[in-house]
């Protein structure tokens, strides 16, 4: 098979595994710069056009879309669906799993658990808001923020009055949710390929800190999750329409949460943990599955 590796480098970790595993496997793969495809959306005849050349035909997308370039990212995965190339994960579902809030709709819709979680437009409505998620302590979060900065922890209500109400003053969007403190500063990313989890990981947070995300100094260690967790994290993919995604789960009092639902998940952090070649795994995952026109879509939506 032929893959287009959509990403902004070739030197990046999971792009680089990615390139490798296909190679292994007897196919051919090239990284095409994201942000450098252009197209004529008018034509009869979708097309890409890639630094002065017409790209030539690809079996399989894998896209590998950073949060911020999504709109642009989800527009050149959309134009490859509308000509009918699969895409592992589609357009839709990418836009989808970056709005936080609906994607906590959509799952919550299916039933899936979830934190308490609040969202209001009104600083009028700050003090009921507060009451509805139960309470101090509580989490705040930027629905915009990614790599754990945007999410701030208020240990008291009149801390979360003040912090909610900055940042309603400077207009952004937050949501406001119930503090899984029994979680003890970890979560876990359960990494789907269509409908199993590959591998699992336990993130835990530095001392002091309640974030376990990477880049924020957590340890990342391999763990055994409960059939449970493995189902709730098989729901939330299929929830958003992802056939691959991190699903990040907290384990709360009332069972596992789901925290969030990554699309573009990092395979270095997970390879590391795991020691599985989950790079390899998406590869065969699409060599099995992808056909002209297989995508659910194909463009439209
Ligand atoms: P981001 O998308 O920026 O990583 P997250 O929503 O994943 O934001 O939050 C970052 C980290 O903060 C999580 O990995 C988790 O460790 C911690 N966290 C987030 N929400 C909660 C919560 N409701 N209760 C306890 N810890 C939380």
């Amino acid at each position: 098979m032929h893959f287009a590796l959509l990403s902004r480098s070739a030197s990046l970790y999971s792009t680089r595994r990615l390139l490798e595993a296909a190679e292994e496997r007897g196919h051919t793969a090239r990284v095409i710069d994201t942000l450098r495809c252009y197209m004529n959306i008018a034509s009869h005849k979708p097309t890409i056009h890639y630094k002065g050349e017409d790209l030539e035909h690809f079996d399989a997308v894998i896209p590998r879309i950073g949060a911020s370039i999504t709109f642009y990212g989800a527009a050149v995965v959309r134009q490859f669906e509308m000509m009918g190339v699969y895409t592992l994960n589609e357009s839709v579902a990418i836009t989808r799993s970056r709005d936080k809030l609906r994607s906590l709709q959509l799952l919550s819709r299916k039933g899936i658990g979830l934190p308490v979680t609040g969202f209001a437009h009104s600083p009028d409505d700050i003090p009921d808001l507060i009451r509805m998620v139960g309470g101090a302590p509580l989490v705040i979060k930027l629905l915009e923020g990614t790599q754990g900065i945007g999410v701030v922890l208020a240990e008291t209500e009149k801390a979360a009055e003040s912090v909610i109400q900055a940042f309603m003053g400077l207009k952004a969007n937050i949501m406001v949710q119930e503090y899984i403190k029994e979680a003890g500063g970890a979560d876990i990313r359960c990494f789907v390929i269509g409908d199993k989890v590959v591998a699992a990981m336990k993130r835990q947070a530095a001392p002091g800190e309640f974030r376990s995300n990477l880049h924020r100094g957590g340890q990342a260690e391999l763990i055994k999750i409960t059939p449970e967790e493995r189902s709730t994290a098989i729901r939330a993919a299929k929830a958003m329409g992802l056939r691959v995604c991190g699903v990040d789960l907290l384990r709360s009092n009332h069972g596992a949460v789901v925290m969030e639902v990554n699309s573009s998940p990092g395979l270095e952090g997970i390879e590391r943990a795991t020691g599985k070649d989950v790079a390899g795994l998406i590869i065969d995952y699409i060599a099995k599955n992808a056909a002209p026109n297989k995508n659910r879509t194909q463009g439209r939506g």
